[in-house]
């Protein structure tokens, strides 16, 4: 590690961006091409290209010691390569590995790129099973990182592997050497991590990070590396989400909403049921923010069928009581228009004091807007909600995004949506009067993805779920005859209990390239094969709107028994006579999907079963289908679905953050995130939002995009 010199002052990593590449020694044209393959475009991107993981030469295991079937990683030099044939003309590359105490047979089939990536002296780490081959031990098609060749043998013990790509002919060594010239070049990095901080909670400064993440002296090194630099990271999105927040706060003004003429009690009293003790919080929490000057922002958290639509009800009322408009914002169509007929059916009866008419009251007035609504309905509805004759708007999405001549909109509801991100939301708060906001999802998102992704927002939580829901018996069998007994049997047996089914397929119609059951094939099978006799419908997202609509009524009234349908489904339906859900190859949905799924059922007094069809071919496949069978809990499942497949998958690379993230990953550095939201609370001013850390501030408008304009600096 370079010895500080006092004469050159630390340096940020703006000005370390400034520092053009071909300062260094040996960069020249041909290797800023190279470069700029890999994203690096100056000794800032460099620095931070970090390794994907290292390998510690002292403990891997001597190829002496090795024994037939062992999993090793042996690292040792290329003595020998040669390419040929096979008799059935496939590629192969032969290699002799040695170590010192011994050496390995290795052999590549049809990989031949593997003799241009290998030469005589290259030291490499191979990761395998080895075998014994005539008396010689041997490994095929293993794991390779090239760890340096002789012109770069390294001294270190730790060796950092870094991503590279055969394009940019690029090697991890050469990666190394130039990193390592940069950061001797840098010599001391301007830290933003106040030392008291870092002292409270164990971290390095900069410095010795960027340092031992590179060049560690041991793997405990570069993990303690690994973590400081990862903090830096969450801590620029932290401080971000913070000060968006606090500026939003300071400088919008929004809709008062505190006028209870009773409308909610009224409809609570109407639904016959008592609120969760959870549900009754959120209401209350809910109801003081929208008497605030400042715009709520509020997330509401709720497995399926946990009571959310009560929730946003009551907040609806409260801003229609207070003399504003309400809007709720679905998904689909399907969704909308269930959600104004139950909307509809919770008002019914509740009146609204108003010195318009004689009585002195009149009923609440909801128009429903889909695609669906003829033009000349539409400019009746705007002209309505202009004249404030209109109190709540139910529809879907994209409508609710024209220019709509509210009196005066209060209140947005956003259900079931977790893709309805930051830049949507801005687009509300950017209104003149922006309206509170309350978004609801159903996909329970881990406290910590969801300081990442809707870090900006209050949050509400309904973990409780109302009674009077039976348990939902999971079981999984094998995509085959015996499968699909199993499915005709559960099926016909709810029928005749007088209950319904829903049968779920990955594909609306057969596809040449995904091996999956398809939603068209399995109706004409079911219904004139296993289940002749019973009222089989068909739903999927490709049918006219009039033909969906007509299978949902059919599947509500009961007419139709069993729907096949594709995910249409997935969200909010509600039909409590339904006690089986089908999944027909389970293992193609994520695990949050399948929670979902099997949330359409076990809403009534009924027992119900969940039965996932597959034969998973991957293990990750073959863990979420057990988690789903073990566990009903939303979060839980969130949870285990993090881990398996990671929040860029869960939520999308583009999802606020995510991919600003090299080091960081949830759940994992759960423990780091809640760090880094503290640290931003004290660096972010109360009162106003402003960045107190003229360095953090310009490391996130550098990083994290322009478009983090709400920020100001102290
Ligand atoms: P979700 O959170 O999935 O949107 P819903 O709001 O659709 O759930 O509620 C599911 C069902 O539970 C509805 O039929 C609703 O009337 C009922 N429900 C909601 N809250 C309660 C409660 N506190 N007690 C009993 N039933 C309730
Ligand atoms: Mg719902």
């Amino acid at each position: 590690m370079p010895e500080p010199v006092s004469n050159v002052p630390p340096r940020t990593l703006r000005a370390i961006s400034e520092i053009p590449l071909s300062r260094l020694h040996g960069v020249g044209p041909a290797m800023l091409d190279r470069l700029a393959l890999l994203g690096i475009a100056n000794i800032g991107d460099l620095v931070t290209y970090y390794p994907r993981r290292w390998v510690d030469r002292s403990k891997q295991q001597p190829i002496e010691h090795t024994q037939a079937d062992d999993e090793v990683t042996i690292v040792g030099d290329v003595t020998s390569i040669r390419s040929s044939r096979t008799r059935q003309r496939r590629a192969m590359v032969q290699a002799t590995v040695s170590d010192g105490t011994g050496s390995l047979a290795v052999t590549f089939f049809n990989q031949a790129w593997r003799a241009r990536q290998l030469s005589v002296g290259t030291q490499v780490a191979l990761f395998g099973k080895v075998g014994v081959f005539r008396g010689r031990r041997q490994m095929t098609n293993p794991t390779v990182d090239v760890l340096g060749t002789t012109a770069e043998r390294r001294t270190g013990v730790v060796v950092p592997l870094y991503p590279t790509s055969e394009k940019a002919d690029l090697g991890s060594g050469q990666l190394s050497r130039l990193i390592r010239s940069a950061l001797h070049r840098i010599v001391e990095f301007a830290d933003p991590v106040p030392a008291a901080f870092r002292k409270q909670h164990g971290l390095p400064d900069r410095t010795w990070a960027m340092n031992a993440i590179h060049a560690p002296s041991s793997l405990a090194d570069a993990y303690r590396a690994r973590r400081r630099l990862a903090l830096d990271e969450f801590l620029r999105m932290q401080v971000a989400l913070v000060s968006r927040r606090r500026y939003y706060e300071a400088h919008t003004v929004g809709v008062v909403c505190d006028v209870d003429a009773g409308l909610v009690g009224s409809m609570l009293e109407r639904t016959g049921f008592s609120l969760t003790a959870d549900q009754s919080a959120a209401i209350d929490a809910i109801h003081a923010d929208m008497a605030s000057t400042v715009p709520m922002g509020r997330l509401l958290q709720g497995d399926v069928g946990s009571g959310k639509t009560v929730v946003a009800v009551a907040a609806m009322l409260r801003a229609i009581e207070s003399g504003h408009q309400a809007i709720l914002m679905a998904p689909t169509e399907v969704l909308a228009e269930q959600h104004a007929r139950g909307i509809a059916s919770l008002l019914e009866g509740v009146m609204l004091e108003t010195a318009d008419n004689l009585l002195g009251e009149r009923p609440l007035r909801l128009a429903l807007l889909t695609n669906q609504t003829p033009a000349s309905e539409r400019k009746a509805l705007n002209a309505a909600l202009g004249r404030g004759e209109i109190d709540l708007v139910v529809g879907t999405h994209a409508l609710l995004f024209g220019d709509w001549d509210y009196r005066s909109l209060g209140l947005v509801v956003v259900d079931e949506q977790h893709r309805f991100g930051v830049e949507q939301r801005a687009a509300l708060s950017s209104r003149a009067v922006p309206p509170h906001q309350l978004v609801m999802t159903a996909t329970p998102i881990p406290r910590t993805a969801a300081m990442l992704i809707y870090g900006d927002l209050d949050r509400s939580e309904l973990r409780q779920m109302p009674p009077g829901r039976t348990p939902i018996a999971t079981r999984l069998v094998a995509s085959d005859d015996v499968g699909d007994d199993a499915v005709a049997q559960l099926v016909r047996s709810a029928v005749a209990d007088g209950h319904q089914a829903y049968v779920v397929c990955p594909l609306v119609s057969p596809s040449d390239n995904i091996e999956a059951r398809d939603a068209t094939t399995t109706y004409e099978n079911l219904r004139s094969g296993p289940l002749t006799g019973l009222s089989v419908g068909l739903l999927h997202g490709q049918m006219s709107p009039g033909d969906k609509a007509s299978a949902m009524d059919g599947f509500r009234t009961g007419e139709i028994e069993v729907l096949v349908s594709t995910t249409v489904i997935e969200v909010g339906v509600d039909v409590p006579n339904a006690t089986v859900m089908v999944i027909y190859d389970a293992d193609r949905f994520g695990l949050s999907q399948l929670h979902q799924l099997r949330g359409r059922v076990g809403r009534g007094q009924h027992s119900s079963t969940c039965l996932l069809v597959a034969s998973p071919q991957t293990t990750t496949g073959d863990k979420r289908l057990q988690a789903m069978v073990d566990s009903s809990d939303g979060f839980a499942l969130a949870e285990i679905d993090l881990e398996i497949r990671g929040a860029g998958e869960v939520f999308g690379e583009r999802q606020a953050g995510i991919s600003d993230l090299k080091l960081g990953r949830i759940p994992r550095d759960a423990a780091l995130v809640d760090l880094a939201r503290g640290l931003a609370e004290e660096i972010v001013g109360s009162e106003t939002g402003e960045v107190g850390s003229p360095q953090i501030f310009e490391e996130i408008t550098d990083l994290l995009g322009s478009d983090q304009d709400f920020l100001y600096k102290a």
